[in-house]
């Protein structure tokens, strides 16, 4: 086992944040949906799953480190404890707690433990979604269709994939 090296790093959080920067950041948890955890729903939002762009509060910000080993899945980062860097920003810019709030409502998947919930296809399908627009990039509704709800619903989307791949013909 490789363990992290003890390094002492310079670190951007010991410098406070910009007033602009704190005013912005204020401003989104302002918003309803995004001044409460969107997991357990009762505690005041501090932290922010970068590649969702969705506030958290503290506890489910570490369970979701420790249910995804780390970062690399949700990517987290202390709303006001941190530097931001532009990239970072678009994540807040087009995300919000209520989009995925909706989703994960509609799929019903709302009240599940988190290691199930955002492994789901509808998550996984939001995600890749904020990623390309943060990264400016057009997400194509047609090659990346949302994920279907049940089973008669991925008949359906199979028969109409089926269809259209026979117009050609
Ligand atoms: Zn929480």
């Amino acid at each position: 086992m490789i363990q992290a090296p003890a390094i002492n790093c310079f670190k951007s959080s010991t410098h406070p944040q910009h007033p602009d920067l704190k005013a912005f950041l204020t401003e989104k948890l302002s918003n309803p949906y995004n001044k409460y955890c969107l997991d357990c729903k009762k505690n005041l939002t501090t932290h922010c799953i970068v590649w969702l762009g969705v506030f958290v509060c503290k506890d489910c910000a570490e369970l979701h480190k420790d249910t995804f080993g780390g970062n690399q899945y949700s990517y987290i980062k202390d709303v006001y404890g941190e530097q931001w860097d532009d990239y970072q920003l678009r994540s807040v810019c087009f995300g919000g707690n209520q989009p995925l709030f909706t989703i994960m409502k509609e799929y019903q998947i709302d009240n599940q433990h988190m290691s199930s919930k955002y492994r789901h296809a509808c998550v996984t399908w939001y995600r890749k979604k904020h990623i390309t627009l943060m990264d400016g990039l057009p997400f194509d509704i047609d090659t990346n269709p949302k994920p279907p709800k049940d089973w008669d619903e991925r008949v359906q989307q199979t028969k109409q994939q089926f269809m259209k791949s026979t117009e050609n013909l």
